[in-house]
Order: structure tokens, then sequence, then C-alpha cells
């Protein structure tokens, strides 16, 4: 299936039928794997202090994504326009962002102040119209939107053409569903859970729906089958993605192998900050740091072995400043 058609046939029974059933079209389905980034090999993953060994994730640090947005962001600094920046923070992480102003790159929050040279467009993307805009102003727009983003986006646009009403399950304030919205178009539904679905707006409709990529599976099938009984058709693009996943069951995984959790990563990232509530609902002894120069010596007392996880927008050298440091203090 091409990533900009709707799929059309096969969808959910008509009216009248008994109990339509959701056609979700299963990541398997949505053209680029996102198996890109490599499991950490195990003679890496686990490091000797003294008695006290010190384990990372499977899964930690960055997706590919924030890998590629960074790069994109990498070759702007080298060639393009000047002056760059970037619309948002490019990452959730306040010590990569500071390198960046460093060399020059500067954080726009509106789009409207950026009013010459180059303004990158983060992995969340933006609504065509913010593109649009600022391409109307001579601004040189590179856009770094995370291809899976992408693929969301399309397939919102794709629903909106086909005349479906448009449901994004999502987080109401999060960018990256703000930038699903323009895709939708005017009266797109925006929920966070089943429990706020629009039913009698919805009823007898041909409805479709996109996810933002880091929902849950389990949240994404809760809306569809709340939908299933009340639309004449319904069409579920599961545009999910896997790195999330992939970062949280590997957190659970190592906090259950561990006496003590350190997750590294910004504050303001919501993931590393999941990571963390994941982690210390296993572990109690979880904490969450910015960098390696946060650790205590007092939260490691009695450890034998230390985990250690990262967000999604968490540098290597961060994971590996950690590792270090935790050698360190426990070889004191
Ligand atoms: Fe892209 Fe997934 Fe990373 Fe988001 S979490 S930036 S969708 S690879």
């Amino acid at each position: 299936m091409r990533d900009s058609e709707p799929r059309l046939e096969g969808a959910a029974g008509a009216s009248g039928s008994p109990s339509p059933q959701p056609e979700v079209v299963p990541n398997a389905e949505r053209g680029p794997r996102y198996d890109d980034e490599p499991e950490r090999s195990e003679d890496l993953r686990e490091v000797r202090a003294g008695d006290v060994t010190i384990v990372v994730a499977r899964y930690a640090g960055y997706c590919y994504g924030v890998e590629r947005a960074l790069r994109i962001t990498e070759e702007a600094i080298e060639g393009a326009e000047k002056p760059v920046a970037t619309l948002g923070p490019i990452i959730h992480n306040p010590t990569v962002v500071g390198q960046l102003a460093e060399r020059g790159v500067d954080v726009v929050d509106d789009p409207e102040k950026a009013d010459s040279g180059t303004l990158i467009v983060r992995t969340h993307g933006v609504a065509p119209s913010i593109v649009g805009g600022a391409r109307s102003r001579s601004i040189n727009v590179v856009d770094a939107t995370c291809p899976f983003v992408a693929v969301a986006q399309r397939k919102a646009a794709a629903l909106r053409e086909a005349g479906y009403a448009v449901v994004i399950l999502g987080e109401r304030d999060h960018p990256e569903v703000a930038g699903l919205e323009g895709f939708a178009g005017e009266g797109a539904v925006v929920v966070e859970e089943a429990g706020g679905l629009p039913v009698e707006r919805l009823r007898g409709k041909r409805v479709g729906v996109v996810v933002q990529t880091t929902q849950t599976q389990a949240n994404l099938a809760s809306v569809a089958a709340a939908l299933a009984p009340v639309a004449r058709e319904l069409l579920v693009y599961n545009t999910i993605c896997d790195a999330t996943e992939k970062r949280q069951n590997a957190a659970c995984e190592l906090g259950a192998e561990v006496d003590v959790v350190v997750v590294v990563g910004g504050r303001n990232s919501a993931n590393t900050a999941r990571l963390a509530q994941l982690c210390r609902a296993i572990e109690s002894r979880t904490y969450h740091i910015e960098s390696a120069a946060e650790l205590e010596a007092g939260w490691l007392t009695g450890a034998r072995r230390i985990g250690v996880t990262a967000g999604a927008s968490t540098p290597d050298a961060e994971i590996d400043a950690t590792v270090r440091a935790l050698q360190e203090l426990c070889d004191r």
C-alpha cells in the first residue's frame, strides 16, 4: 500500500450490518521499517566496577528520527543560509540545545519571528500552513520532520480528502498533534483516550483514525474498539512508532534486574520522564538525571547491579558519561 493513499476497500461494514469491525492497518504494512536502530551489543551493555555491575538498557538514547534531525541540523550549520534557527528546541535535551546555541543556532517559538535565513522544522513536524507561511516570507525551510510522523501526516490528509471524519489519537497540547491537525483540516477531532470520543457526532459516519507516534498500542486498541459499533465505516491507521515502545520495554526489563535505576535525559522530555515513571513502578530506587554531574553516591548504597537507561533525546555521550561517573562512584 502506498503511504499517500487511504485504504478504502474492505473497511468496516455499512450501517445496519452486525458489529462492524475496525480495519487496523498494522505497523508491518506501513512501508519504512523502524528497525534501523540496532540493539546495543551485549559487551557494551555491561561494565564492571569492583563488585558492582552497571547495565545499560538494550534500547536507550537517540531514536532514528532524532539522530536524523540532528544530522540535518549539522548540515544546515555547514551549508544553509544564515541565521539558522529551529522552530522550538530541536530535541528535548538542554545540553544539546545549549551546544547548538553556542554554534549560532537559535530557537524560535513563533514562526512569524523568523524573518530571514533558515528555519528547521523538528521531528514533531508542523502544519503545512506554517511551512507555507515561512516560505512566502522567503525563509529557507529545512524539514527535519521524522519520516514516521510524516507518514501520519499524509494519512491524515488522505483521510480528509477522502471525506472521512478524522480522529487524531494523541495528547491535545503536543506539537506533533497540532501538526497532524493541520493536515487533517478543520473538524478533525483530537482525543486522548476512548472516553473522550464525541460518540454522537461520529455515529453513522465514515471515520478515519491516525495516531500520534508515541501513543501506546493499548490506547489505540481501546479507541478502535469504542468506534467500531458507532461508525458506519472505520479505517484505523496505526501510525505508532515502536522506538518508544522498545525503550519502555527495555527499561522495564532493566528495572526488574537491578537494584538502582538511573534514567538520563532532559526533564522536559516526556518520553524520558515516562521511562523514569515506568522504572520507578518496578524499582523504587529510580533517579532521573539530566547529566552525570547530578549523581549522588548515597543513591548507590548496597547496590550490586545498577541500571542505566535514557530517553530518545539523550546523546550517547551523556549515557557514556553517566556510566563512567557511576564506575568512579562505585570504585571509591
Ligand atoms: Fe521518529 Fe519514532 Fe523517534 Fe518519534 S520516536 S522521532 S516517530 S523515530
